[in-house]
């Protein structure tokens, strides 16, 4: 395949197909408000219950075993179709935001910042309220995302159905935002004018781009609004080879708000996990209660509200303000820990690449060479987050003492990339041979430490 290969058959596809995509996001909505709702009215499952025979169990898999894992991995083959083709989240702000109030964005709505804020807070609350086990959980995290999409949408974005959430604040929109860097899809436009991508609340994009001066693939939520095949201007559709995007990411808008998100993010994801691998979480969530108590802080130990934390005493399962506490300073913890390793290591590559007489200032190389943890962060993650999709691979036929290798194989491919790429980019930056190698050094540290990090979540302790 050359580099890039214009997809007419899919533009034209789309053309002449996009008015049924308003059913497509009906039949998304009721889906998703089946698989959160229904499960909210029936007794939690027995211990002998499966998937197969269990509606809640069933909506949980869908949830957490499939869409999940799977929105992660399409984006490296078709970037954010999930966001302009399937999401009833996306689908909804844009309704509203036709009959809103079309107010113009505030600016701590368009800080870059805000959607790491989102990001944390989500996760965070995912944990507390355990999402992953209990229906309510799931229905308080999407609950809260679709009430907070319907009402940016209704007040802020002028023009024609904008999308302000999906652009500057919902969690799952900016992790696939920034891998969506490495996907094999981009909408370029046909006619691009000079200047680097642009915020356009003018316009037909949803997600305010300068549709003329876009480069990067972070914002295009593909909706394929501005993809008229036949036309002189607007985008074009095109199929690159995955990563394309990251190796040469100068041309792409590099963006520091990226890079620390990618860093808390997988560190705040790891955190997710370990707390409830490592056993001294025990011992510390131990200490810290005695400690409390012996300041009679008594109603630590008692259970808070059901909106913020795990409540199930049916389900055995009732955390209190210690537990909420100390899920959330662990994974926080565990987050800044990661961020300050990556940072450090990431800086010492930057500063031996420019010692060494690599291009561009500190700053800028700290940023291009930090993406190249972006392939090994995101397989961990998939790897990570679909659990539950590795556990019923037996069910299709699989092999269960195949599946560590399969796990183990993917994770290798990630790693190996990563390093591929770190090469590529202090390639980009001029150095050559030993050079290249010395200043890659600190990457591979980097990589080795997510790798390591997410060992015990991925394989076990
Ligand atoms: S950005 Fe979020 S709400 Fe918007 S379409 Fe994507 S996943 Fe859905
Ligand atoms: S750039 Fe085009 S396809 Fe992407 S979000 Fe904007 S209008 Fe939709």
């Amino acid at each position: 395949m050359p580099a890039e290969t214009r997809l007419w058959w899919l533009e034209r596809f789309v053309a002449r197909h996009r008015d049924k995509l308003a059913w497509i996001h009906v039949g998304m909505f009721f889906g998703f408000m089946a698989l959160m709702i229904i499960p909210l009215f029936l007794p939690l499952p027995g211990d002998q219950a499966t998937f197969y025979d269990n509606f809640t169990l069933f909506a949980n898999f869908v949830i957490w075993g499939l869409w999940f894992p799977l929105v992660f991995v399409s984006v490296i083959f078709t970037g954010r179709s999930w966001c302009g083709v399937l999401c009833p989240l996306g689908a909804a702000s844009e309704w509203a935001n036709g009959i809103g109030m079309k107010r113009p964005v505030p600016r701590w709505v368009r800080w870059e910042g805000t959607p790491i804020v989102s990001f944390i807070v989500i996760t965070v609350l995912a944990q507390t309220v355990d999402a992953r086990g209990f229906p309510q959980g799931i229905a308080i995290i999407f609950g809260l995302a679709f009430a907070c999409a319907v009402v940016l949408g209704l007040v802020y974005g002028p023009g024609k159905k904008k999308r302000p959430w999906c652009r500057h604040m919902c969690p799952i929109g900016l992790m696939l935002g920034v891998f969506s860097r490495i996907g094999a899809i981009q909408f370029a436009p046909k006619r691009p004018r000079a200047g680097g991508d642009a915020y356009a609340e003018k316009g037909p994009c949803p997600t305010m781009i300068d549709l003329n001066r876009k480069a990067e693939s972070r914002h295009c939520i593909e909706c394929f609004r501005c993809v008229h095949p036949e036309a002189k201007g607007g985008l074009k559709l095109i199929a690159r080879w995955p990563g394309a995007e990251v190796a040469q990411i100068r041309k792409y808008d590099p963006n520091a708000s990226e890079i620390w998100f990618l860093f808390l993010a997988t560190g705040l994801s790891i955190g997710g996990f370990l707390w409830l691998a490592l056993p001294q979480y025990d011992w510390l969530r131990q200490f810290v209660g005695t400690w409390a108590i012996e300041r009679g802080w008594y109603w630590i130990g008692t259970a808070g509200p059901a909106w913020l934390m795990s409540v199930h005493p049916d389900g055995r399962e009732v955390y209190t303000w210690l537990d909420f506490f100390m899920i959330t300073v662990s994974m926080l913890a565990c987050a800044v820990a990661l961020t300050a390793v990556l940072a450090a290591l990431t800086s010492l590559s930057s500063s031996i690449a420019g010692a060494l007489g690599a291009d561009l200032r500190f700053r800028a190389r700290f940023v291009e060479q930090a993406y190249a943890y972006m392939p090994v962060a995101m397989v961990s993650l998939a790897i990570g987050l679909g659990g539950e999709l590795f556990e019923a691979l037996p069910l299709l036929g699989v092999p269960a003492a195949l599946i560590p290798a399969i796990k183990l194989g993917l994770f290798a491919l990630g790693v190996l990339w990563s390093l591929v790429l770190g090469s590529r980019l202090l390639a980009g930056q001029g150095l050559r041979g030993a050079k290249r190698s010395l200043a890659l050094l600190p990457l591979i540290a980097g990589v080795a430490v997510i790798g390591l990090a997410w060992w015990p979540a991925i394989f076990g302790l």
